[in-house]
């Protein structure tokens, strides 16, 4: 029969043969050594076979290997957790000498890139934004600004009518009424937003959008009109562009007038360019002053105040400034346009 200490030394070669890889494998190495059927415990029932003399030295033996295999396996369990902490390490490294990823930040769109840019200009001027409703009543998109029921000028416009009568604003120039109205003068406004008519074919949309200036003082002169117009269009195109201005009808302004700049794509020097269609001129802009009757709509006396009244086109103008050939890419989500139009 073996010595006690012989059946020590067998087990604990085979304790120093096993490996632990897991917290799992540990337990079960824990649980057949140390466990209630463990190698140990096996070996401490064994105490009471030995003659008395011999059990104090043996069962001393017995508590020191119990020890040892007790610190062993806690040892095996720090290498675990280091190795299980130096591959987590590893895993989650940041390098951060690494480029960041790009943000990929969303753009105005150019319709309204145009707008801040315009109403950025004409504020620099004194002007202030004035909004209004897009459906109207008859009065401030018509008669108040000098086109009764029988007057030609509704004949130009077709008009989108409700059922009671109101409609869906045709131009940006009801709030000139209303901010008349509402303010008084002296009045410098920008009236930017959507307007609508019954219109619709690769240049014309049923809905598209306006900007329009306002300004009521007194004396206030038709050079000053020209002058702020130039200047409008300098800022707005980045360079200061050939100009002319044409005679021109409105119900709303007199005299009225249209301001013409040169091609902004060709500079009238390509007579078969697209933009101008040769002619070397792109109409940006009508304006005139103010016709009395408007400024009297407007609750003004036109014996003490006059003002000057300019709109244009914002989709045109976004056109012009960023080369955009076709009016349905600024509404329209069908890919197919923009790559029709890269194409040509
Ligand atoms: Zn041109």
């Amino acid at each position: 029969m073996k010595s006690l200490l012989e059946q020590v030394e067998e087990v604990r070669r085979s304790f120093e043969e096993s490996a632990a890889n897991s917290t799992e494998q540990l337990q079960e190495l824990r649980v057949r050594y140390l466990g209630k059927k463990g190698a140990l415990t096996t070996l401490l029932k064994t105490l009471g076979t030995l003659p008395p003399s011999e059990r104090p030295t043996a069962g001393e033996r017995l508590n020191e290997f119990r020890d040892e295999l007790e610190r062993r396996l806690e040892q095996k369990r720090l290498e675990l957790r280091n190795a299980e902490n130096a591959r987590q390490e590893a895993a989650e490294r940041i390098d951060v000498s690494l480029p960041p990823r790009g943000r990929r930040a969303g753009a105005f769109h150019p319709v309204t890139q145009t707008l801040h840019e315009i109403v950025g200009i004409l504020k620099g001027m004194g002007y202030s934004v004035a909004l209004g409703p897009e459906k109207e009543e008859e009065f401030y998109n018509f008669e108040a600004l000098n086109m009764p029921s029988w007057h030609p000028a509704r004949d130009m416009q077709d008009t989108f009518y409700f059922p009671d009568g109101s409609l869906l604003r045709t131009h940006t120039s009801p709030v000139q009424v209303r901010s008349m109205l509402e303010h008084g003068a002296p009045l410098r406004i920008v009236c930017p937003g959507k307007v609508y008519r019954r219109d619709s074919d690769p240049t014309h949309s049923p809905m598209f959008n306006q900007i329009e200036g306002l300004l009521v003082d007194k004396d206030v002169s038709f050079s000053v009109l020209k002058g702020s117009m130039e200047e409008l269009m300098r800022a707005f195109f980045g360079r200061r562009l050939k100009s002319r201005f044409r005679a021109s009808y409105f119900p709303f302004t007199e005299p009225s007038m249209e301001l013409d700049v040169e091609c902004v794509e060709c500079g009238g020097k390509n007579p078969s360019c697209r933009v101008c269609k040769g002619t070397g001129w792109l109409e940006v802009c009508g304006m005139g002053m103010v016709h009395p009757f408007v400024i009297r709509s407007g609750g003004i006396d036109p014996d003490r105040y006059n003002g000057f009244a300019f709109g244009m086109g914002l989709d045109r103008m976004a056109m012009l400034k960023y080369g955009i050939n076709d009016l349905r890419l600024l509404f329209d989500g069908n890919v197919s346009y923009f790559l029709a139009g890269r194409d040509a």
